[in-house]
């Protein structure tokens, strides 16, 4: 850690209980584990400012009045439907303030064609789901969206006390001992991210095809927004920021002190950290996304803009449940009646077998095909 005052070096200080400067001797007060704060936002409050608000593209904020998604369009032709829920959005303003400007992107490389494709070959399958789903009648029209998100980067200085544990042997004689130690450990915290859509973050499905390796990302430029969609941010820096503080963060500072002090476990941490030199990004992630509401809820089709990673919901057809049922009921008492109920028992597992068979193979063929088609598309 260096010095803010000169940049010189600076060294833990038992006398001081605190970093002091090698060169000017500036002091670095730290906090004792007890005191339990976590610092850091005054250093994110300069990088906030200094982040830039210029998006490079003419854009236009589109609102969906039914689930309220804010987007900002950067194309002419105005798709009329809300990606999340597939109601109508409109035009709410024009060149508009939209926040922070992003500064990492993933740009999309898979094509639509190819993100249909793949959804209407699985789709077919989803038998229990009403026709107008499984036909691809709805959620076949994905938008290309981007997805906002935030990632931080800091320095923390970790004063701890805690109970360490040493694993002693192997096997059977594996024994743990623990010692009770306090101490200061440095570390570096790099790239950990946070989805900044609350809509997002909010769905197990949507995040998890979202999720991204931050190694993906490259340098925000206008051109490789244009023409697509991206959702305006609705958790902001600072709330990210804290979360993720209390979250992934907490978690490495607590595995930097038992780094530090060599051990395998720890118990009963206290601690404090401080946090400096906090840098954040904001990056869009791709997503291919398709909403629809039906009876009162919403269904989504999502699949990554850059992988092979998608995933869809759908309804559960009650006529598709309740006819098969009433048929199996009538047959059963018809069966009895003219007094083959044996026969009738028998040709029903006859048939659901068949179909098992059939369904299982098609499905099979269809699994094969698509990684044929995979290993041919790998360079
Ligand atoms: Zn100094
Ligand atoms: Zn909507």
């Amino acid at each position: 850690m260096n010095c803010n005052n000169c940049g010189g070096t600076m060294r833990y200080d038992i006398e001081s209980y605190g970093l002091v400067c090698d060169s000017c001797g500036a002091v670095r007060k730290l906090r004792r584990p007890e005191e339990g704060v976590i610092v850091g936002e005054t250093d994110l409050t300069d990088a906030v400012r200094a982040a830039g608000k210029d998006w490079g593209v003419s854009s236009r904020i589109v609102e969906c009045n039914s689930c309220g998604a804010r987007m900002i369009y950067a194309n002419d032709q105005l798709s009329g439907m809300c990606p999340f829920c597939g109601s109508s959005v409109v035009l709410s303003a024009e060149d508009a303030d939209c926040g922070i400007a992003p500064n990492a992107i993933i740009p999309f490389s898979i094509p639509k064609d190819d993100v249909i494709k793949r959804f209407y070959r699985w789709n077919r399958f989803a038998f229990w789901a009403p026709e107008k789903f499984r036909k691809g009648k709805v959620l076949g029209n994905p938008t290309p969206l981007y997805v906002p998100f935030w990632t931080f980067s800091a320095d923390a200085v970790i004063t701890y006390s805690a109970r360490f544990g040493y694993e002693i042997g192997t096997g059977d004689d594996r024994k743990v001992s623990w010692k009770i130690k306090n101490g200061i450990a440095e570390t570096h915290i790099s790239d950990q991210s946070i989805c900044g859509s609350r809509k997002f973050s909010s769905d197990a499905m949507l995040n998890k095809v979202a999720a991204f390796k931050t190694e993906d990302l490259m340098e925000y430029s206008p051109d490789i927004l244009s023409g697509m969609a991206a959702e305006i941010y609705t958790v902001g820096v600072d709330e990210a920021w804290n979360n993720v503080m209390r979250g992934k963060f907490r978690k490495l500072a607590m595995d930097a002190a038992m780094k530090h002090e060599g051990a395998d476990l720890y118990k009963d941490m206290r601690f404090s950290v401080e946090y400096s030199n906090i840098k954040f990004r904001y990056a869009l992630i791709p997503v291919w996304l398709s909403g629809c509401r039906y009876k009162g809820k919403i269904y989504n089709m999502v699949s990554s803009g850059y992988d092979l990673r998608g995933n869809c919901n759908r309804p559960v057809s009650v006529l598709k449940l309740v006819v098969p049922l009433i048929l199996l009921f009538i047959g059963t008492l018809l069966s009895y009646r003219l007094g083959f109920p044996g026969l009738f028992i028998d040709a029903v597992i006859v048939l659901v077998a068949v179909a098992i068979i059939a369904y299982t193979v098609v499905f099979i063929k269809t699994l094969a095909a698509q990684n044929a088609e995979a290993r041919k598309k790998r360079p």
